[in-house]
Order: C-alpha cells, then structure tokens, then sequence
C-alpha cells in the first residue's frame, strides 16, 4: 500500500515544501511529493502535523562498537588515550559478542538523533554487520586494516584476507555496503595502502581511513618516511581511488590546494578534533578549494555521544567564528553536508536527498516543543537549536524504526541491561 506522509514542512529536492504529502510504496521508495492528496484508492495518509521531515543523517566516520567505550578515559591527548586505555581495552574484550551488543546500541542511539546511515571502521565487522541487518538500520561497514597484530588478525595480508570473506558474505545485503579501512598512515604502511588501492579498485568499494588527525601524526610520518602524510598519500594514488578521509585536521596552504583540486571526500569530526585537542580543521577553505565535505561523530569514546544534530550545530558554528564569517557554512549547507555530500562520498545510491526513486530514508522533527517554536525557518531549528528529542519518528527504507520516540525493533529495556553487564566486565581492568 501507497502511504502519503503529511508534514507542516518536507525537505524535499534541497528546498522546504508547505504543507504536502511525501508519497512512498510498497517497497519503501519515494514516488513524489503532492499538494493535496485526493486520495487515491490504496493509499493510508499519516499525519505529521506541527512538524518537518527531512532527509535522514548520513555519519561519514564512526566506530559503532566503541560507544561501550564511551566516557572509559576522557580529558586526554590522542595518542595517550589510545595506548594508555583504548587499545589495552579493545585488546582485552573485543569478541563477535561485544561488537554485536555495541553495536545494537550505538544504532539504537543514532535513530535516536536522526541518523540513518553510518561509515564505519571497525573489526569483528560480520557482527556489526549483522547487528545492523537485525535492526533495519543501514551501514557501510568497512574491515579494519593494521600492519600490526590484533586478536583479529595477524597482518595486513590476513585483515585483507578477512575483507575479501566479509565482502563475499554480504554481497547481497539490503542494509550493508562493503568497504576497506586502512586505519591511519602512522599504522599502516605505503606498501599496505598500495595493496589496500588494488583490493578496494579490483571490488569497487570505498577506502575509509584517517589522515592528519594531530600534529604528532605529521611529526612521525615525515620522521618515518620524509614527507607529511598528504604527500605520501598523494604519491602512492590515494587521492586517486574512491575515499573518504576522515578529519584531515592538520594542512599546509599547497594540502589544502591539492584536495581540493582532486575533489576529495573529507568526513569532518569537530566535536572529537576538539575533545582530543587535536585542532581546528580548515573545512571552510577545503570547500572553498573543491572537496567535499561531509560530517562524522568518530567515537563515542572520543566525542562522546553519536548525535549527528550537535556535530552539524558545532561544525556551523565553529568555522564561523574561525574565519570571524558569520556567513559561512550557513544551516542549509551544513545540513546538505551530512546528507547529499554524504551520500555521494560513499556512493549510496538513491540516499542523501528526498526525491523521486530514493530510498525513503527520513525523519521528523517536531515543532511543537518549547525550543523549536516559534517557526520562521525549520532548517535553521534543526541546525541551531534542536536536539534528540525533537526527533520523533524515522523511516529507513519506508520503514518506521522510531514511533514518537519509541523504538519499534529495538528492546530499549533489553540493550540497557547489555550495556551494564558488559560495564561491569570493562570496569574490572
Ligand atoms: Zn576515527
């Protein structure tokens, strides 16, 4: 049967429509927008009033699972807050069970903020996949590669190897696009991004990596191989293949020139750039020069939540007062950042935009509760001043995973619960 979604306002083609129906089918695709529904035989109206849909949240960076890290070792630099906690506390409890069990969480808290979609960079990534698969969320989860040995694999050539199974495995999903996850330049090679290039170019998939994070990252890769990591990376042909490089903090003029020039997919992270006192990324002169810009949480061990709403509000304010620019990155373009950028940087097809043929991936805001009133212009509520629990319903693929705020194939009781069993063993280390 046909549904007609009636909204106050729908964020429909990149512009606000007033008072219409978002029309989606059977099969959870959008088949127009109309003005007044005389409603056709077959078709249930739902009404939204006092409210405005807009597309879903594309997170650009994430590692679901860590959000069972969240708030495990704060008020630390990067490098110290990965060797000293994190990496010890993945070593010791990192299992296909912990990952699932995040990883049900962390969706549970993304439809929560309007998400429906996340890039993910991770290991165990069958579980993650699977967890997303068993709650109808939608996910790029990409394989974790490091030259160093993990309880997941022993070396580069064996986490590739664990990429090509991974890929097999869910080749056919509805909810999973595959792809490769070097992890950084300061731990993996050239020589495993190189083999990296050739299995994501030889599979068609996205590479997901970080780049120019912290100044402590630059110092040690020109330390190690002469040259700054942009550099390396340009000469070995990353800039050539399909990715997205997540935070790219740390930038020379000439960087920022070439990035742009190649049109680059960047995931901007300024919630965990800022908690980690990484820096201020130029993502105003990055768009400027040509790449494209997209919004990422990172974390939640780094950020510490997944709530794409206050990342979208910081990263329109904070390049605002960088640049002492108060037009720059104004609501409409940031919003476009986390949804059509978003989707073009990983190339989800028929995402990122409501429009005829795409997914009806969407949710809605009200505008109904004591800080989203009153109502001039709904896109600068949901960029300036709203928060989770504006958000009251979402759709994935038609789909409704959130009714006025309740989550219709998620136990919220039952991941809580989770969350405190696997707290209690975390704690004990
Ligand atoms: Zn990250």
């Amino acid at each position: 049967m046909t549904k007609a979604y009636y909204a106050d306002y729908i964020y429909y083609e990149g512009k606000l429509e007033k008072e219409k129906y978002l029309l989606v089918n059977h099969f959870g695709n959008i088949l127009g927008i109309e003005n007044n529904i005389d409603l056709k035989e077959n078709t249930e109206i739902v009404y939204f009033e006092k409210s405005a849909i807009f597309p879903g949240f594309i997170n650009t960076h994430t590692h679901l699972p860590m959000v069972y890290f969240r708030g495990l070792a704060d008020d630390l630099p990067l490098m110290d807050w990965l060797q000293k906690y994190i990496w010890p506390a993945e070593g010791k409890w990192l299992s296909d069970e912990f990952v699932y069990d995040a990883t049900i969480h962390a969706v549970a808290e993304m439809i929560k903020s309007g998400t429906v979609c996340a890039n993910d960079m991770y290991f165990y990534s069958s579980s993650i996949a699977k967890a997303i698969e068993d709650t109808n969320f939608k996910a790029v989860v990409g394989i974790g590669v490091l030259d160093f040995p993990t309880k997941f694999a022993k070396n580069a050539d064996e986490y590739i190897k664990k990429a090509g199974d991974f890929l097999a495995e869910f080749e056919n999903s509805r909810f999973i696009t595959t792809a490769l996850c070097p992890h950084a330049p300061y731990t993996v090679s050239p020589e495993n991004y190189k083999k990296c290039i050739d299995f994501a170019e030889q599979n068609d998939i996205t590479i997901h990596t970080h780049l120019a994070e912290t100044e402590w990252e630059i110092e040690e890769i020109k330390s190690k191989y002469g040259k700054p990591p942009v550099q390396l990376f340009d000469e070995i042909g990353m800039f050539d293949t399909n990715a997205v490089f997540a935070h790219c903090t740390h930038l020379t003029e000439e960087e920022i020139e070439l990035l742009g020039r190649k049109k680059v997919n960047i995931s901007h992270c300024p919630e965990s750039n800022m908690k980690l006192a990484s820096g201020f990324a130029p993502m105003s002169q990055l768009c400027d020069a040509g790449a494209n810009i997209t919004i990422g949480t990172d974390g939640a061990a780094s950020n510490n939540d997944l709530d794409m709403l206050s990342e979208l509000s910081t990263t329109a304010k904070i390049h605002k007062a960088l640049s002492r620019d108060a037009t720059v990155f104004d609501a409409e373009s940031v919003l476009n950042m986390a949804t059509g950028n978003a989707a073009k940087s990983l190339k989800l097809e028929n995402m990122g935009e409501l429009k005829e043929g795409n997914c009806a991936d969407f949710f809605v805001m009200s505008l109904d509760d004591i800080n989203t009133l009153p109502v001039y212009n709904p896109v600068s509520h949901l960029i300036y001043s709203a928060n989770p629990e504006n958000i009251t319903n979402l759709f994935i693929n038609g789909r409704q995973l959130m009714e006025n705020r309740k989550l219709t194939f998620i136990d919220e009781q039952a991941i809580k619960d989770k969350a405190r069993y696997w707290q209690k063993k975390v704690n004990k280390c």
